[in-house]
């Protein structure tokens, strides 16, 4: 077994050694510039890059054109809003988002708001989803844009996508999703699922970091959107910049090898067998957000008694982590907990298990073992 046992699947996964080959030649000897028009280097990066447009677009639903690349889900999320708002002042400015999105959405839509754009940012139920009445009576003549993520980064909770796109379009509002975390894990299409924008990123789903993509729908409605990126008009204009073309070749890659429906089952069966094996062992344990709407790799579990930084101290043997990695600079407990409803001590004792394609039946039992000593031993040392 290699240690540590990596279980930290929602900050980033391991990269599939077959997104990896694909990328390779594309380092080297394929060395072109996409954009160049005038020679065969320039002609092969050109191709590499159509080919994936074609494997990230099949697994959304979409059309290639409606593919824009990016660096990464914070980069769409920030062309996708901003973009929005920006090319529909005439409509109004007002966002209507969750509180428990990730920090790309908020801190992009603080930024807006710093400019006078209003912000609702609806709070979920106590099982992390949101209330489609309430999304209703949020969106006002003046609302431009619903963002809502598919999965959330920290509890996993899947949001009801499809209604929620059903309700932006029956009001005439744009919905832009933050699929980073569920894409290539729970189906999703753009159409059947009435997304107008949605924002991913490679390496949640096993290809490589720093590439992502904002898919942009250009029928019914097309929609308009102001690049953030000034420059060469790359990317349908979009997206300014020179392409990752290994990144974007890994990408791609990585969107036609996922096997959704094979890998839920298998990665939901050994998060079910985590779960099974610590709440039979501890007591005082408590999953955050609902158990029914979660994706199948992700457990959040508060341990009550126990300081979840000090669990994750006495637990060299296995990558964990408490909170959202993003913002675990930060002393604040998980703004996403606290949206819960759950208590600060609570929020301080949860821990995110983040489990993925490659992880095995013995790691997890390895896992659990430590996990359930750990905790054991910390609650003898200060008893609650
Ligand atoms: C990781 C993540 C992001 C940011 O993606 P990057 O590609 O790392 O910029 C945005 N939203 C969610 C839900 C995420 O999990």
């Amino acid at each position: 077994m290699r240690k540590p046992v990596y279980l930290d699947c929602h900050a980033t996964t391991p990269l599939d050694p077959r997104a990896l080959e694909a990328m390779l030649p594309f380092f080297a000897e394929n060395f072109g510039n996409a954009a160049s028009r005038s020679h065969a280097f320039g002609w092969a990066a050109e191709k590499a890059v159509d080919r994936a447009r074609r494997q990230v677009a099949e697994l959304a639903g979409a059309a290639p054109r409606e593919i824009v690349f990016t660096s990464g889900a914070t980069e769409s999320v920030n062309l996708a809003i901003k973009g929005a708002v920006e090319a529909h002042r005439s409509k109004g400015s007002r966002v209507v988002t969750m509180a428990t999105e990730h920090k790309a959405v908020l801190d992009t839509v603080g930024r807006l708001r710093e400019s006078g754009t209003e912000i609702a940012a609806l709070p979920p139920g106590p099982d992390g989803l949101l209330d489609l009445a309430r999304l209703r009576e949020a969106i006002r003549p003046d609302t431009v844009l619903v963002s809502v993520m598919a999965a959330n980064n920290e509890i996993g909770v899947i949001q009801p996508v499809r209604e929620i796109g059903a309700i932006c379009r029956e009001k005439g509002v744009l919905f832009h999703c933050d699929a980073a975390q569920a894409f290539g894990k729970v189906a999703l299409d753009v159409n059947r699922d009435n997304i107008d924008l949605m924002s991913l990123s490679a390496h949640k789903m096993y290809g490589p970091k720093g590439v992502g993509a904002l898919y942009v729908r250009r029928r019914n409605p097309r929609v308009l959107l102001r690049a953030q990126m000034d420059g060469g008009g790359h990317e349908f204009g979009m997206r300014s910049g020179t392409l990752n073309v290994p990144g974007i070749v890994g990408f791609g890659e990585a969107c036609a090898i996922c096997e959704m429906s094979a890998e839920a089952a298998r990665v939901g069966k050994l998060r079910d067998r985590l779960q099974a094996a610590l709440e039979s062992e501890l007591d005082g344990t408590r999953v955050n957000g609902s158990m029914e709407h979660r994706l199948p790799g992700n457990l959040n579990m508060s341990f009550s008694g126990v300081d979840a930084e000090a669990l994750l101290m006495a637990l060299p043997g296995i990558a964990l982590s408490t909170g959202s990695a993003c913002s675990s600079a930060a002393v604040e407990p998980s703004h996403v907990l606290r949206a819960l409803g759950i208590g600060e001590r609570a929020a301080r004792a949860s821990v995110r298990f983040g489990l993925g394609r490659f992880n095995t039946e013995d790691e997890i039992d390895y896992a659990a073992a430590s996990v359930i000593q750990a905790v054991r031993k910390l609650r003898s040392l200060a008893p609650a």
